[in-house]
């Protein structure tokens, strides 16, 4: 069989059992699509340290076949989740998605074949949908234009970690990207190459709770500002200008009134002046702050993610042999 035609689907699950059944049962339909035009494809979990039973059910799942599941050693993050898919994945085109069945597998085999077409970056991009809360839909708007305007190349919005990278893609991101800082869909975006983005809708979340909570959409917003843009460090000039003029006013203000014999009361002027200019102050010290823990992180170069164990489905080492 043609090296190109297999596939690797990373799915990373935490606290997953009551989704896992009905996902795993459509993600196979998808499997099973793809066979059908000559695709193999395998199912790649990553168990990123659940405390419910998802383990053991992902471990079932491995015994008929068609999956690794890939066990990490605690809960390290999406982010890390994702790239222990990656880091195991074998196959030339791997896909990534969410395992509460937000992210259709159904939608999997047109990208595959958008894939094999000769598109590098098959971007899945989320139809804003009515049921959403206003205030989320905003906060969303509001990230990415923040977004695309730091970054400096173009970023599409409302494109998750669902989508489909192929061969020259997937190696730059598993050898090029070691950095701790990850943001995974902002790094398909930056990878240049031909990349192509199809939209489809959302489900709601089929089981669950979504883990991302206000304090770690913050983060996200966070680490994506961090990993793509040095300009929040560049706002101390800014802000360096602004308290610049202030002082000038102030001063000439002060300066007159003493001439004019009149020297103005200075207690309010004192007081707005010394805390607007400590408050900036601690602000770009927090901002320089972010940064300095990034740099410390990467200094450290620990590992990602640590992996305790790993089960593969019966058979699966020898197909994946003979398939390459
Ligand atoms: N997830 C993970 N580790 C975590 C948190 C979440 O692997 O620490 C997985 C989760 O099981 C799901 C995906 O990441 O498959 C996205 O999480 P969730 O659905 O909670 O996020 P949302 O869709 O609300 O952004
Ligand atoms: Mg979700």
């Amino acid at each position: 069989m043609h090296a190109s035609l297999r596939l690797d689907i990373v799915v990373s699950v935490y606290n997953e059992e009551a989704a896992l059944p009905a996902f795993h049962a459509e993600v196979s339909r998808a499997v099973a699509t793809l066979a059908s035009r000559g695709v193999v494809a395998r199912i790649l979990y990553v168990n990123d340290g659940s405390i419910d039973r998802s383990g053991e059910i992902l471990d079932r799942f491995a015994d008929r076949g068609g999956v690794e599941v890939i066990h990490l050693s605690r809960n390290f993050g999406h982010e890390a989740a994702m790239l222990a898919g990656l880091d195991h994945a074998t196959a030339d085109h791997v896909a990534f998605l969410d395992a509460d069945l937000q992210h259709p597998p159904a939608e999997i085999p047109r990208a595959f074949t958008l894939a094999s077409e000769g598109w590098d970056v098959v971007l899945m991009q989320r139809q804003e949908s009515e049921d959403e809360s206003g205030l989320r839909r905003l906060l969303n708007r509001v990230f990415y234009r923040t977004l695309d305007h730091l970054a400096r190349f173009p970023v599409e919005a409302n494109v998750s970690d669902f989508f489909l990278i192929g061969p020259p893609v997937v190696e730059v991101l598993q050898r090029e990207f070691r950095e701790r800082t990850r943001f995974l869909r902002g790094f398909v975006q930056w990878v240049g190459f031909r990349r192509i983005v199809i939209p489809y809708v959302a489900a709601a979340r089929v089981a669950g709770t979504s883990k991302y909570h206000g304090p770690r959409l913050l983060a996200l917003a966070r680490d994506a500002s961090l990993s793509f843009s040095s300009a929040p460090l560049r706002t101390g000039f800014a802000a360096a200008l602004v308290m610049f003029a202030i002082s000038m006013v102030v001063a000439a203000y002060s300066v007159v009134g003493w001439m004019v014999g009149k020297p103005p009361s200075g207690y309010t002027t004192l007081v707005l002046f010394m805390t607007v200019a400590s408050a900036v102050q601690f602000g770009l010290m927090a901002i320089q702050g972010e940064y300095i823990a990034q740099i410390v992180d990467e200094a450290k170069g620990r590992p990602v993610y640590l992996v305790a164990r790993r089960v593969a489905s019966r058979g699966e080492a020898a197909e994946r042999r003979q398939a390459a």
